[in-house]
Parts: C-alpha cells; structure tokens; sequence
C-alpha cells in the first residue's frame, strides 16, 4: 500500500508533470475526501507549471480555500462516520460532519437503495 493518497511528480529534463493516485486511498477515503486529496495534487502540478517546484507555501496557501483542499498532503486518515446500509450492510467512510452524516433519514444507499444509518466512530 502506497503511503500517500496522491503525489505530483515533476520530470525536469522533459518538464512532464505526472499525478499518481492511490486506488485504495480511493476506495479508503470515498470520493467526497479523496477529491479533495486530487486537488491538493492538481495545484502542485500548477506550480510545478509555473514555477518548475512545488510547496504548501504561498503559492500553496491561495488555492486552498477556493478549492477546498487541505494543505497538508493527506496521510490515510481514520474515518469520522460510517455510512451504513441496513440493507446490503456495505461501509461507505465519511471524515465531515456531511449532509448524509446529518440527516441520514433523508438518504438511501447508493447500491441497493436501502436505509441507511450513522456510526460514530
Ligand atoms: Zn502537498
Ligand atoms: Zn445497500
């Protein structure tokens, strides 16, 4: 297993800028958390673009609100909640207190359509 969810990657004799993604950060984190992770790496790709090196500096730091990422690359991190379907019992991990973690009722789950319910972990 990887140990980061994502990285860029900065070729400086071909100046190609390459992101990898862990596929089982993916499947860890659920789309709603690793998204955040692909952006994190989408703006170090950016500034290797700019200005051939990437940091969580200034150039970092501008980005982060109106994309809504994090500023530290993200280690695997322990779910908050679990999105648990009463039905099929699958496990969907939630890190934010998210719509679906307040009003589950309001909710079904994405594979079969059952009910779901919270686990506070
Ligand atoms: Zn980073
Ligand atoms: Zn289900």
């Amino acid at each position: 297993m990887q140990r980061s969810a994502g990285v860029a990657i900065y070729d400086q004799q071909s100046e190609q800028i390459t992101i990898r993604l862990s596929w089982d950060a993916y499947e860890a984190y659920g789309w709603e958390q690793f998204s955040r992770v692909v952006r994190h790496e989408l703006i170090h790709a950016w500034q290797y673009h700019e200005y051939s090196k990437a940091d969580h500096g200034s150039t970092f730091k501008q980005w982060v609100e109106p994309l809504e990422t994090d500023r530290h690359c993200e280690q695997y991190a322990e779910p908050n909640y679990w999105v648990i379907c009463e039905e099929c019992g699958s496990r969907d991990p939630r890190y934010r207190r998210s719509k679906v973690v307040k009003q589950p009722e309001k909710y079904s789950c994405g594979r079969c359509g059952g009910a779901i319910s919270i686990e506070y972990v």
